[in-house]
Parts: C-alpha cells; structure tokens; sequence
C-alpha cells in the first residue's frame, strides 16, 4: 500500500434490491486513520452501505478496496474490520467479558492472554472491573461501551459503527460520542459512523459524506459541508438555513422582492440574467445593527417571532422589501440586549455577500 493510497476505497458500488436501487455509483476514498459519517435521512442507503463494506451485503456491482487488498467478494470472517450496532446486540447469556472476548476466542490464544485483553479492553472504555456482570445489569450507556470495546477486541484496521448511539438519552449520547472520538484519536483506526443526526456528524467526523436516495451529494469536512453546501439538499439537511427565492441580473446580482443583493465571487456560479435561483443564507451570516446607508445587502425588518435556544435565539423578521419571506436570524443574549431584540421590534443588520449560496432554482 502507498502512502497517498486511501485506505479504503470504494469504486462504482450500486446496490439493487429487486427493482429498488438503493445505491448508485458510489465513488469514496477514506485515509487511513479517518473519521467518516455517512449522513442522511433515513432510507438514503447509509447502512446498506456500511452492510455493504462489512460484507454483510453484496454490492450488485462495484470494488472494494482495504488497505490494498481486494475485498469486494470476501465473506465478513475474511474481512479485517469491528463493528458495533445501534441495538446493542450483546449476547444475553454471556458475562461482559465472554461478550468483549468473544472474537478472541476463534483466534487461538489462551485464557489468560484472551483475560488480559478483555481487562485492558474494558478499562479502555471506562468500565475497568465489569467483565464478570451481565448485560442484563448495565445501562443502555454502559452496554454500548462493551459493543465498543468488542468491536475494538481484535484491533481491526477499520471500526464500523451502524447508529451505535440513538438509542441513548440525549446526555449519555453526547458523553459517548466524544469518548468514541476520543479514543478514535488515540487508536489511529479509521472508522465509518452511520448517523442521521447532524450535529453529531458535524460534532465527531473529519469528513462527512451526504447522502440523499442513494447517491452522494457532498463529501467534505464539517465546516465545508455546513459553509459551502454542495446542493440544495445538504444545506437544508446540515444546519439551518434561509432560502429566498431570486432572479439574476447577471455579475452576481440578484433581485429578491424589492431588494438586489450581489453575491461574493465563489458562492455558486454566474447565472444568466433572467434565471430563476434561491439564494441560501444560514441565520447566522448576517452582521447586526445599524448599517451605512450604502451598504448593499442592508436590511430592516420586524421581529415577528422568537425562539429560545438557550445560548442564542431565532428571530424570524419580516424584511422589507421582501413580502412573504420572512427571515430567521440568530442572535446571541448579548446581541438581543445590545440591540434591544425582541417581538415587534424593528432590526437592521445586512446579508453577508460571501456567505449567500446560490443555486437554480
Ligand atoms: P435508516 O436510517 O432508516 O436505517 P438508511 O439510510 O440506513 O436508513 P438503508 O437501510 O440503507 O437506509 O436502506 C436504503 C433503502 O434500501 C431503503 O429504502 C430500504 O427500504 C431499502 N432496503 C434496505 N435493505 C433492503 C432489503 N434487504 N430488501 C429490500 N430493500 C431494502
């Protein structure tokens, strides 16, 4: 294997099932010691892609590279990887470390070197001392953490993770996920996390693949995924966003209502005059307060309504010059005070231009 070869790599992958495609020319490369999701809504093909890497299904067409090695039509045993599910998927009727130890036991070592391993494994992921419980006795937390720490027993070169956290509350998912990333980071192993959550994905993954009814969208890190969506779908999908419908004046300009805003060089292509676009603005990119009266993407506007987020908050204003596309815009508890933000007061602020998404509409 190269240095510059991805250490694994997918090439054309298409899955049917019957009729349904369910994946179309999947073209992926992940480096060695990555952190990918596969994000998207349910149904988009992540886990029968994921299926698909663990040889827990077959690719109707396509390759499947590891570490140079072809892997498209090896069984899961002849396949280096763990994998750790949503539901924990632990055996009932065995102890915490007969569960953790499971995949050592075929690998011909001895009991104490398999006891030792199990040992480390579990103090690996916070639970030093459990291997004689059951899983019956342990919190839908703790037992994730043994999933984690059996798919992590053979110290495979890929880590597949399918949801492994939304059966969680809210909290211990959070807790997990920086712990996963934590101790990710300090193995080195390149590892796949199925997710729908996007924060979560934006939280933990080094790059982020979109993906939308079986085709990818966007590979990108977080910041490229949410700052410059590939499509309309990932700026939906990723964060929120504000879409203003527009027609292009050409050179960048665009007349939304009664306003023309000009898009920074790079946010999307030059539409011919006359185009129909949306113009794509997350509630942040905007600058606050009173704006010289020659700024070009200056705005003024009625708070209609607002959302509490706890740190920050939503105003959604009604713009003029733009009737029926009310805007949301956050704010910070500073920013509101600062600018007396609340329902029925009037706020000026402008559009950043190098933040505008442009896309047909
Ligand atoms: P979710 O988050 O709901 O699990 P997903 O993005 O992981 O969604 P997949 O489970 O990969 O989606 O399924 C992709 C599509 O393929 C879905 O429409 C699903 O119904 C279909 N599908 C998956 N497995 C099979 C199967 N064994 N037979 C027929 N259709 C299937």
């Amino acid at each position: 294997m190269r240095a510059d070869e991805a250490y694994l790599d997918l090439r054309g992958i298409h899955k049917r099932f019957g009729a349904f495609t369910a994946l179309q020319s999947i073209d992926l490369a992940i480096r060695k010691g990555e952190f990918v999701c596969f994000l998207g809504p349910s149904g988009c093909g992540k886990t029968t892609l994921l299926r698909i890497v663990a040889g827990l299904e077959t690719q109707t067409s396509g390759r499947i590279v590891q570490a140079g090695r072809d892997i498209s039509v090896l069984p899961p045993a002849g396949r280096d990887y763990g994998i750790m599910f949503q539901s924990y998927a632990l055996f009932p009727n065995l102890s915490v470390a007969q569960n953790v130890g499971y995949g050592l036991v075929n690998r011909g070592q001895g009991r104490a070197q398999i006891a030792a391993r199990v040992e480390e494994l579990l103090a690996l992921v916070g639970l030093p001392g459990s291997g004689a419980k059951y899983p019956a006795q342990m919190s839908g937390g703790q037992q994730q953490r043994i999933a984690l720490a059996r798919a992590l027993a053979t110290s495979p070169g890929l880590l597949l993770l399918d949801e492994p956290l939304s059966a969680l509350d809210a909290t211990v998912r959070v807790r997990l996920r920086n712990e996963i990333r934590g101790l990710q980071r300090s193995l080195g192993v390149t590892t796949i996390m199925v997710t729908h959550d996007q924060e979560e994905a934006l939280s933990v993954a080094d790059r982020i693949v979109v993906m939308n009814h079986g085709v990818i969208e966007q590979v990108g890190t977080p910041m490229e995924v949410y700052r410059e969506p590939a499509t309309p779908f990932v700026a939906h999908f990723v964060g929120k966003v504000n879409k203003l419908a527009a027609v292009a004046e050409g050179e960048r300009w665009f007349r939304c209502g009664d306003k023309r805003f000009q898009s920074a060089p790079g946010t999307g292509a030059d539409f011919r005059a006359g185009r129909e676009v949306s113009l794509y603005m997350r509630p942040e990119d905007r600058v606050v307060g009173e704006m010289p009266a020659d700024e070009p993407l200056r705005c003024a506007g009625t708070v209609r309504a607002i959302e509490f987020l706890g740190g920050n908050c939503l105003a959604e204003v009604d713009v003029e010059g733009l009737p029926g596309q009310p805007l949301q815009l956050q704010y910070s508890l500073n920013q509101m005070d600062e600018f007396n933000v609340h329902e029925g007061a009037r706020v000026s602020f402008a559009l950043r231009a190098d933040r505008l998404r442009v896309f047909p509409a």
